[in-house]
């Protein structure tokens, strides 16, 4: 190796930081990227009209197609393997086409984490070949949320006390009682991993996780909900009657699952703010790209003071949310080093980002922002919800703090 190559290489370990990226993870984020453009972005406006979800799964068929689906499945099971680093540069790009495919697909892999932590090799075996395969798009559904609450059951604080969906040995089989409401990819998942309890007096000691094939008895859904925005994702009511599933269906043990869902929320918080990133920035670049061609005052819009002002703060902003959220990923990717304050500060950060950017993009646009025809209103509403889910950031905030003493 040159003299001058080791001394770089001898200083990049010295400094122990790097702002590069694998070749591997260069390729599968410019897949990500040529497919938000191709696949994506032209069909983007069209999702709030596609009630029945057809479009949204011919799109989910074609990410699976492409292997941008199986990501996260582990090679040996024909995945991509990727880690948190990976996955969350995949969600930026795919969320600068569409904030909702981003998160139906962000989603999924919310409910894969808990399977790649505890499946036994069983439970390995029967779920990850699908989710690999590249002839169909296998949803996942991580069903946590309930009609009376969301926040409290991802607060720790709560012991898991608040869960109502419940589960009861009879035999070789639970069953499961109950109702979730709001999950990503409520009607529309091959697999439901379910957030429940076996006695919500007990708390944390009653806690589960259980798996749940689609198309098992007892297991209904109400109507997909229209939403402000994230409309190439499902939002339903899942009702659990009599529910059986076999025992080998369960991760771990019953009271493995608050501790299971806090470290998924670690790697899956990232995931939240990838997308927050990418949502801001596909609504930044149409306002960067009208502002140069926008004349005022004889002049490209971008060339006056204030607005390239703005435009300075919001690319400022946009990198800011993505170092966080890098940082967060990257020690996800490192044994032992997951990092839930780093997560959730990511979380927080890229999300009320994304809300003042997308709705500075629109400001910056004039009437045109606002007009549907641009999809930068899209990004606006999308942004909003990702204040609000995988951890609400009033809550959110709160967390950062605690755990900062
Ligand atoms: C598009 C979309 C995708 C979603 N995906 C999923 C999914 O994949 N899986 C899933 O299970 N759920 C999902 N959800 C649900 C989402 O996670 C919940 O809406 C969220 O957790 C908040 O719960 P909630 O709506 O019940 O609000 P609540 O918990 O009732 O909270 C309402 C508001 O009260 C405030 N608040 C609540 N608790 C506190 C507190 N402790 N301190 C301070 N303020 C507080 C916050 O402002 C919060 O926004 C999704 C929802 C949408 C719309």
């Amino acid at each position: 190796m040159p003299r001058c190559e080791r001394k770089a290489q001898r200083m990049s370990t010295d400094r122990g930081l790097s702002f590069s990226f694998s070749e591997e993870q260069e390729a599968i984020r410019r897949l990500a990227a040529q497919f938000a453009e191709k696949e994506i972005k032209p069909v983007a406006r069209r999702f709030e009209h596609d009630l029945e979800g057809r479009l949204a799964e011919e799109i989910i068929d074609r990410a699976a197609a492409v292997g941008l689906l199986a990501l996260p499945v582990p090679k040996e099971f024909g995945g991509g393997g990727g880690s948190n680093v990976d996955c969350t540069l995949v969600l930026e790009e795919l969320a600068v086409g569409c904030g909702g495919v981003a998160t139906a697909i962000g989603a999924s892999w919310f409910g894969q984490t808990p399977v790649m932590m505890a499946a036994s090799a069983e439970q390995r075996r029967w779920v990850f070949p699908p989710l690999a395969s590249a002839d169909k798009g296998r949803l996942v559904c991580m069903a946590m949320t309930e009609p009376a609450g969301g926040t409290d059951i991802e607060n720790p604080q709560m012991e898991s006390r608040t869960i109502r969906t419940l589960v009861r040995e009879d035999g070789d089989c639970y069953v499961i009682n109950g109702r979730k409401l709001w999950p990503s990819n409520s009607d529309n998942a091959w697999l439901y991993t379910v957030v429940a309890t076996a006695d919500p007096k007990t708390g944390n000691a009653g806690s589960c996780l259980i798996l749940v094939p689609a198309g098992t008895p007892g297991l209904s859904f109400g109507r997909p909900i229209r939403k402000m925005g994230m409309d190439a994702d499902r939002n339903a009511e899942i009702v659990f009657e009599q529910v059986r599933v076999p025992r080998t269906h369960l991760l771990g043990r019953i009271g493995d699952g608050a501790r299971l869902l806090q470290r998924t929320l670690v790697y899956n918080r990232v995931g939240a703010a990838a997308i927050a990133v990418g949502i801001a920035r596909g609504a930044f670049e149409q306002a960067l790209a009208w502002t140069r061609s926008r004349i005022t005052m004889g002049r490209p819009l971008a060339q006056h003071p204030v607005i390239a002002a703005m435009l300075g703060d919001m690319a400022t902003e946009i990198d800011a949310a993505r170092l966080l959220y890098q940082r967060a990923a990257w020690c996800n990717a490192q044994p032992g080093q997951a990092n839930m304050r780093w997560a959730t500060m990511a979380k927080v950060f890229a999300s009320e980002m994304a809300m003042r950017v997308t709705t500075n993009a629109v400001q910056v646009m004039g009437a045109y922002g606002y007009a549907k025809e641009y999809g930068v209103e899209k990004a606006m509403r999308d942004a909003k919800i990702v204040q609000i889910f995988i951890g609400a950031n009033e809550f959110a905030r709160q967390l950062v703090g605690e755990l900062l003493t």
